[in-house]
């Protein structure tokens, strides 16, 4: 039976010192202050927002929130992103991803100052983690470390295998795992061979965004597996990239879903807030 890492207790924890500098940096006059932006009315970015705003209050940030029209222009959002650049009570800026579709989000997440680039996703942010040299962490990745470092498990010389390859999820997670000296695979939609693939690596992260793609043949006995998905199975039901409950029994650790990867995201989206306000501040 496979220990099970709770996205709940370890976010509880990295919210928790987040709080704690962030009150030793109000007693310097610094307070770290968040910027998100909503465009139109997705529900499930509405959702993500609203945690990020709740996230924001719980660690004694201050948050603001741009929601702008469907209709927005790519123009009026550059615009309110250049303003936001400027703003000095504003460390770090989020524009909530996906943006309707005659918005382009590559030269939006371009305008965003990397110094304020709280989801790293600006391509200089990108280099700096490919070169070992980075201020902030993609928050998804940086989740899943977060994890396997509080569960202590040594990433150095292990077979990790990473199912996808977007810019987000699977590359940065992928790099991650090569700067702690893993031996990294990255797999996708055109891997041959993915079954055996997986089912020889020691750390198996699953980003596919297919629910229960991962099925116990496709795991090592004593793996440890991390599951990124978020999907809705065949009821509607909440449920990862893995079969939880078939490969549970053979792993060493496991995520569940919901409650694993998913809070770390947000914390971790603190933790780079915080880290955005120290660097402006020179703290
Ligand atoms: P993308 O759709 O951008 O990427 C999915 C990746 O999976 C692609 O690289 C794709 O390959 C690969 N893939 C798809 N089908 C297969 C297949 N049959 N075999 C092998 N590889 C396959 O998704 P994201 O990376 O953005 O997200 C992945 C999942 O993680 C989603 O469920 C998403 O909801 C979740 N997520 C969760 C977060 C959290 O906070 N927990 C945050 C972000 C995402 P190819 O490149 O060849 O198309």
């Amino acid at each position: 039976m496979a220990k099970l890492i709770s996205g709940k207790e370890v976010s509880a924890k990295v919210r928790a010192q987040v709080r704690e500098e962030c009150e030793g940096l109000k007693a310097k006059g610094i307070c770290p202050g968040l910027a998100v932006i909503i465009v139109g009315n997705d529900p499930a970015s509405r959702v993500y927002v609203n945690n990020k705003k709740k996230a924001c209050a719980e660690v004694g940030f201050v948050s603001e929130e741009y929601a702008l029209p469907e209709e927005t222009t790519q123009e009026e959002l550059l615009e309110l992103i250049r303003t936001l650049n400027n703003k000095p009570e504003i460390n770090g800026i989020l524009c909530q991803l996906p943006l309707p579709a005659h918005l382009d989000e590559k030269e939006v997440i371009n305008a965003i100052d990397p110094i304020k680039d709280v989801d790293a996703f600006h391509p200089s942010n990108v280099g700096r983690i490919m070169i070992g040299d980075y201020h902030f962490l993609p928050c998804t990745p940086a989740g899943v470390m977060e994890m396997i470092h509080n569960e202590n498990i040594d990433v150095s010389g292990k077979n990790c295998v990473v199912i996808g390859r977007s810019n987000i999820v699977g590359k940065p997670m992928a790099m991650l795992l090569l700067h702690e000296n893993g031996t990294v695979t990255i797999c996708h939609s055109r891997t041959k061979n993915l079954k055996e693939i997986c089912a020889c690596a020691d750390i198996l992260v699953a980003a596919v965004g297919r629910p229960k793609f991962v099925t116990a043949d496709m795991v090592k006995p004593g793996a440890v597996v991390l599951d990124v998905g978020i999907n809705r199975d065949e009821n509607g039901k909440l449920c990862g990239d893995v079969d939880f409950e078939n490969v549970e029994p053979k792993a060493s650790y496991i995520t569940p879903v919901p409650g694993g990867v998913g809070p770390m995201t947000i914390a971790m989206l603190m933790k780079n807030t915080l880290m955005a306000a120290k660097l402006q501040a020179n703290a």
